[in-house]
């Protein structure tokens, strides 16, 4: 992947210390809400409010850095990438990136041109089924 830093200079986006933050947080949880980058933004930035990390979402979302992940509980996002689909487990919310396969991505592009592609998986993650959580 890409630095933090040259996905937001290519957006056009203005480099601050707020918005790498959000992108390494993104990067290490995979799927965040804006609680849960908050909350650990927080400890790097004790004077950082939630809504200026709404506000640098908002930006990034804009820019297409981020994506939203609509699931039907608390919207997510995670920082954009190839179309894939999503599988959730029902139990624990645990989401996992599943990859699309080129050529049903393919197929759907041909279908439905020009669209947002989601796919999501629901079940029982590994975890849950093991009985660890
Ligand atoms: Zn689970
Ligand atoms: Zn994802």
């Amino acid at each position: 992947m890409k630095s933090y830093k040259s996905l937001l200079e290519e957006s056009n986006l203005k480099t601050t210390p707020q918005r790498l933050a959000i992108l390494k947080e993104l990067d290490k949880k995979g799927h965040a809400s804006i609680e849960e980058i908050y909350e650990d933004i927080k400890e790097m930035f004790p004077s950082i409010s939630l809504a200026t990390i709404y506000k640098n979402i908002n930006a990034l979302k804009e820019e297409n850095v981020i994506s939203e992940v609509c699931l039907h509980q608390k919207p997510k996002f995670e920082i954009t990438k190839e179309p894939h689909a999503h599988f959730i487990c029902k139990k624990c919310g645990a989401i996992e990136d599943v990859p699309f396969e080129e050529i049903i991505n393919n197929e759907i592009e041909k279908k439905y041109p020009n669209t947002q592609k989601e796919l999501y998986i629901y079940g029982i993650c590994k975890k849950c089924k093991d009985g660890n959580s």
